[in-house]
């Protein structure tokens, strides 16, 4: 157990870390960041930064050695230098590994008694147009690798798409998915106490444009109540086995047939948002309090209505009409630069 006015290390300084250092703060941690950039939005409001690379091993070591407890708010890391701290590590390496490729994510998956969509391993154009014979159209290719908010992914619709996909995605390794036709998409964010305690939020209804979550809502619908309680079951498996301490987010599809899982994230997430103003214990606090060895906080709703809503590249210049309006909570990142498709901030909406 880390006591209040321990240090939480943070490997990663994007927003997610920002508002978990946010969360640690009421509970009287300290939180230190590990992040390669000049000056990370998470480093802001930490009392600790060190800027090196992430396969820096000498910089991760001389960074655990100031932590008590070590996390990550992003699981594109190389493993094997955070390896070298998993004494320190919550979650650890498997969580990390098993969501970092999603082949080995897939197979994790159904080996845990849970449903992925229909899919293959691809490694070449052959492999593209075998998986269009066996599974047929439509189907999504994904980089095995690094991918996120859509990127890295190309539909495959028509024959004319097959032909020459293997080198227009860069001739990397890849996974054909079958196109699965859902009635609506959403997550189970849960968190798992190192005692292996299971606390789930409520699951919201998630909309993705050009594979970028726009927003999320609660209550989620009868289609998603309908496939919550099977996808809990499936998310909890997949915690377990990984060995899973702190928040783990798991997306699936609401489909005849489901729920399938999409993908797994071993961390806080950006569908989790609402649960700052929505929930009893938010998100954030509750991976505090798992990586800490605290009890879990209830996961009660605030609200049985709650919209969060998310600022994506120039949607944030509307800021000064959302901080001016009545009962919208707006969360503004502190990224600068506005680029097209970058997260800068969110806002949430009760009743
Ligand atoms: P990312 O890591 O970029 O979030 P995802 O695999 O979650 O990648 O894909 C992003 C979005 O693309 C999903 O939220 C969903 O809207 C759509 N999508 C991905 N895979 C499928 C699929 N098999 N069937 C239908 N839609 C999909
Ligand atoms: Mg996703």
């Amino acid at each position: 157990m880390i006591a209040p006015g321990g240090t939480i290390g943070i490997v990663g300084g994007g927003q997610l870390g920002r508002m978990l250092a946010l969360a640690a703060a009421p509970l009287g941690y300290r939180v230190h960041v590990f992040d390669p950039h000049e000056r990370p939005c998470a480093a802001d409001v930490s009392a600790g930064f060190t800027r090196a690379a992430f396969d820096d091993v000498s910089a991760l070591e001389r960074f655990a050695a100031a932590c008590d407890v070590v996390t990550y708010e992003f699981e594109n890391l190389p493993v094997g230098p955070l390896a070298t701290i998993a004494g320190k590590l919550r979650p650890g390496t498997a969580s990390l590994s098993i969501a970092q490729d999603r082949d080995a994510e897939k197979s994790f998956v159904r080996d845990s008694g849970g449903q992925p969509a229909e899919w293959r391993t691809i490694d070449s154009q052959d492999d593209v147009e075998q998986a269009w014979t066996d599974l047929g159209g439509p189907l999504i290719l994904k980089t095995r690798r690094d991918g996120y908010d859509g990127k890295g992914q190309a539909w495959l619709r028509t024959e004319e798409d097959v032909r020459g996909a293997w080198t227009r995605l860069g001739g990397r390794p890849l996974i054909a998915e079958k196109v699965v036709a859902f009635e609506a998409e959403f997550s189970v964010v849960l968190a798992r106490g190192l005692d292996g305690a299971v606390a789930f939020f409520d699951s919201p209804r998630n909309h993705h444009e050009d594979g970028i979550l726009r927003r999320s809502e609660l209550p989620a619908g009868p289609v998603v109540e309908a496939q919550q309680a099977a996808a809990r079951l499936q998310a909890a498996r997949i915690a377990e086995r990984l060995g899973h301490v702190g928040v783990l987010t798991v997306e699936f599809f609401a489909a005849e047939g489901g729920p399938f899982v999409n993908e797994i994230a071993p961390r806080v997430h950006n569908s989790g948002h609402w649960t700052i103003e929505g929930a009893a214990t938010s998100q954030f606090e509750q991976h505090i309090r798992a990586i800490c060895g605290l009890p879990l906080g209830s996961t009660a709703l605030r609200s049985p209505k709650v919209t969060m809503d998310n600022l994506i590249g120039n949607d944030v210049d509307r800021w000064p009409e959302l901080v001016a309006e009545p009962g919208a909570a707006l969360h503004l990142y502190g990224k600068g630069e506005a680029r097209p498709g970058r997260k800068m901030g969110h806002v949430t909406r009760l009743g």
